[in-house]
């Protein structure tokens, strides 16, 4: 389509320029517009109802923590689809739980935004987290492994350290790694199942930001992952859902006390979606079943459906947003 802005005669000229290599400053930026016109680059739409597998699921179970790499499907974390716009260029983000799901979703996009990336995870993980560190390293960005085990105070006060000493800086924490182990009574959970879950979930959480605030710059980002069990718990899933609504309550609170740091702090709250925590013991085998067949949409969803929901909020794009709660569940209503 044409540039009604130039006028055609100053149009002939800049193509001209271009043509001939001899573009001045000022016209170049009219000769970008006049190329971007001629040839718009197309978005494809998407089915959103019919884009990714649908329930039935076949059976299939892993020991915790459980891999990516052996599920069927494999999900899809954005390794082939998602594609980056520099929206995160030059920054240091820390992610736990990037080996997998939801955290190998916002790893591969940051690293494709832009972003130098470390992903803590468990040892045993460490088939799944050496694709994450390749696809990173593939965009030409640093990417920096940190095994170990969340529920060790000594490890979660130290990763932020490790993180920006290794980077060169901490802009971005995502706490997203999360344990959820299915029970159906209350008199079915252990002392010890109980501290794993809230170790994990949220007094992590709680460490990781405290040793994080001190090295993140004005303009820096928390963002904590949450889930729908905070809004409506599941029934099987007592501790972790009461986790998951500690989870707001302490973003919400800190995004208040972090407005004159310059630190924004948000969560994510997803519905069902396809990954390791699911089939390693965090869903019945009948719900993996019919996972996300109760949700309006009917499917589950696909960890890199989430990924762009974690570059805004990381992004300085999303300056005024701080304190909030950010859903994605097929339909289903949040709040
Ligand atoms: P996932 O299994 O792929 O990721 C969870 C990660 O947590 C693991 O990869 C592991 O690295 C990490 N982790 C667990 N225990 C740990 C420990 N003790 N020490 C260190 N790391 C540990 O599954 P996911 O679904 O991508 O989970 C990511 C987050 O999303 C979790 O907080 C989970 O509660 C949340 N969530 C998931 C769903 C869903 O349907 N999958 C829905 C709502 C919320
Ligand atoms: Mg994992």
């Amino acid at each position: 389509m044409p540039d009604d802005s130039i006028p055609s005669s100053s149009r002939r000229a800049v193509l001209a320029g271009v043509a001939a290599g001899i573009v001045t400053a000022s016209a170049t930026g009219r000769a970008q517009a006049a190329d971007t016109a001629a040839a718009p680059a197309q978005s494809p739409l998407v089915d959103p109802e019919n884009a990714y597998p649908r329930p039935p699921f076949p059976e299939q179970s892993q020991p915790w923590p459980g891999l990516a790499g052996k599920m069927t499907p494999r999900p899809d974390h954005g390794e082939t689809s998602y594609h980056g716009s520099g929206r995160l260029a030059g920054r240091k983000a820390l992610i736990t739980g990037g080996d997998s799901g939801i955290g190998r979703a916002a790893a591969i996009a940051y690293a494709r935004e832009g972003a130098d990336v470390a992903i803590a995870y468990l040892p045993q993980e460490e088939p799944d987290a050496r694709e994450v560190i390749a696809l990173i390293r593939a965009e030409g960005r640093k990417a920096v492994a940190l095994p170990g085990d969340l529920r060790e105070r000594k490890y979660c006060t130290e990763l932020p350290g490790r993180a920006h000493a290794e980077l060169g800086g901490l802009d971005i924490l995502v706490s997203n790694a999360g344990f959820q182990r299915h029970q159906a009574s209350i008199l079915d959970i252990t002392d010890e199942q109980f501290d794993t879950t809230f170790h994990t979930n949220i007094y992590a959480l709680f460490y990781l930001s405290r040793a994080a605030i001190p090295l993140m710059p004005r303009g820096g980002s928390i963002i904590a992952t949450a889930s729908v069990n905070a809004f409506s718990p599941s029934e099987i899933l007592l501790d972790y859902s009461a986790t998951k609504g500690a989870i707001v309550a302490f973003v919400k609170s800190l995004a208040k006390q972090m407005v004159h740091r310059g630190i924004r702090v948000n969560a994510v709250a997803p519905g069902p979606f396809w990954t390791a925590l699911q089939i390693s013991g965090g869903q019945t085998e009948e719900n993996i079943h019919n996972f996300g067949g109760e949700t309006p949409m009917g499917r589950a969803g696909q960890p890199v459906e989430l990924a762009p929901v974690y570059v805004l909020l990381a992004s300085s794009a999303a300056s005024y947003i701080t304190g909030q709660v950010y859903a994605a569940s097929g339909g289903t209503g949040v709040g």
